[in-house]
């Protein structure tokens, strides 16, 4: 009834790993997409890379963001408000009378 449905079967699309060429792509580098299998990968947290290089010429690519000042500078805000409500406290309790050895 439809011939049309045998043309439709496409001979499976495996891509070879562009590095040892003997096994399927399980990756695709994520600097230069080329394609790696899963041995060949050079996978570190930011994801799958043909090479040792082109992960670092990643990571150094993403580094330019450099999230973490940012994180530093948060902590040393939380350290200086966390030192403001000690040294409010402190003054309270003086005036109040709770610290007899700075009441003196
Ligand atoms: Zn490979
Ligand atoms: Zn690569």
């Amino acid at each position: 009834m439809t011939p049309r449905a045998d043309r439709k079967k496409q001979p499976e699309r495996t891509t070879e790993c562009a590095v040892c060429h003997d096994q399927v792509m399980e990756f695709r580098c994520k600097q230069c997409h080329k394609p790696v299998c899963d041995d060949c990968a050079f996978k570190i947290e930011h994801g799958a890379f043909c090479s040792r290089e082109c992960a670092h010429t990643y990571r150094d690519f993403k580094g330019d963001q450099k999230p973490e000042p940012r994180k530093r500078r948060r902590t040393s805000i939380v350290l200086v408000a966390v030192l403001l409500v000690l040294a409010a406290l402190a003054i309270l309790a003086r005036r109040m009378g709770l610290v007899p050895w700075l009441a003196r």
